[in-house]
């Protein structure tokens, strides 16, 4: 077992803090197949075994903190998959199983289970017709009450199930589907960590959301009826998130030198903890490049180590790694960083 409070105490004392690394493509690096709508979701329900094992490898890399395998287990994703009447077994087994291997792996430190929750609902790819994980990263063909339906229903059922706190891991340009969720997440009582994917734009601005390849199905296209997306700055993605009133910022799913600028720009808008969790590089296609498995990362262990290095020497107290990063990249890291910020 582990408290929040006790995270709370190390956070304000200002010990440095390690987050897992990727929870889906790590699966994936194990041999688990993905389903091509529901992406990991439906393996909490599938292959436990292997999501118990993927979060043992995490924690015996040195994770204070696991992720619970819920990036895609929103009710729409998991009904277009197949997986409809699954919903609520598949998001307790996703806590249950970040327990057992919490209760197996822990020896004795204390380890915090964080409940994912996403914007990302799987959909029609409008070029094939095929419904496909690829085919939306964000929401906004979705309405407002549709949206807060599907994360109360999620962030309900992870916080009974015992979910330490929540980590907001939206993506794409739709900042109003992270505020909704961040809202609905603090609703159940517990916690919540708000992060933001960023990219830089012709002029040089960091901005909040957006694909970093351009070539992904989902961006620009416009629906009737459905919210628009806006483009926002991350400074201003940020002061909106904050008035959540969010335990920590965090920037994910960003590649190295993007996060370091998107971090300098969470540090001038908010005085609380910060958190980067970066993605790895890969040079095959924007869709296949997490399946592949005859490409390595763009980034060697030591960059990545050294990238982390830099951003506590920043002023950034919890460090962890997203798609395409395994557990080898988080076990220098206990020993790179120093213990406080
Ligand atoms: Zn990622």
């Amino acid at each position: 077992m582990a408290d929040y409070k006790d995270l709370k105490a190390r956070l304000d004392r200002g010990d440095t803090i390690i987050h897992d690394a990727a929870v889906s493509t790590e699966l994936q690096s194990m041999g688990v197949p993905l389903d091509f709508v529901a992406w990991s979701g439906p393996t909490n329900y599938t292959h436990p075994s292997s999501v118990i094992q993927m979060h043992e490898r995490h924690i015996r890399a040195g994770s204070d903190i696991i992720t619970t395998n819920t990036w895609s287990t929103l009710r729409p994703t998991l009904e277009r998959a197949g997986y409809g009447d699954f919903v609520r077994e598949i998001n307790v087994r996703a806590v249950h199983l970040a327990q057992e291997a919490r209760e197996r792996a822990s020896d004795g430190r204390n380890i915090w289970i964080a409940g994912s929750l996403s914007s990302h609902i799987s959909g029609r790819d409008p070029r094939t017709g095929e419904i496909g994980f690829g085919a939306f990263s964000s929401t906004p063909q979705v309405s407002v009450d549709e949206l807060r339906q599907y994360y109360g229903e999620v962030t309900s059922i992870m916080a009974e199930a015992g979910v330490d706190f929540f980590i907001v891991e939206a993506m794409g340009r739709d900042n109003e589907a992270r505020m909704i969720q961040a809202q609905v997440a603090k609703e159940t009582g517990l916690p919540v960590w708000i992060g933001f994917n960023a990219y830089i734009d012709s002029k040089d601005t960091v901005m909040a959301g957006g694909q970093q390849v351009s070539t992904d199905v989902a961006e620009g296209i416009q629906y009737k009826g459905s919210r628009a997306m806006k483009d926002l700055t991350l400074a201003e993605a940020v002061r909106e998130a904050i008035q959540i009133d969010p335990d920590v910022i965090s920037i994910f799913h960003t590649r190295i030198p993007t996060a370091t600028k998107a971090v300098e720009v969470v540090l001038e808008n908010w005085k609380g903890p910060v958190m980067v969790y970066p993605d790895a590089g890969r040079r095959s296609s924007a869709l296949a490049k997490w399946y592949d498995h005859s490409n390595d990362n763009e980034e060697s262990t030591e960059e990545y180590i050294d990238a982390a290095r830099s951003w506590v020497d920043q002023g950034v107290q919890i460090v962890g790694a997203c798609c395409g990063f395994g557990v080898e990249y988080l076990k220098p890291l206990r020993q790179a960083i120093p213990e406080k910020v």
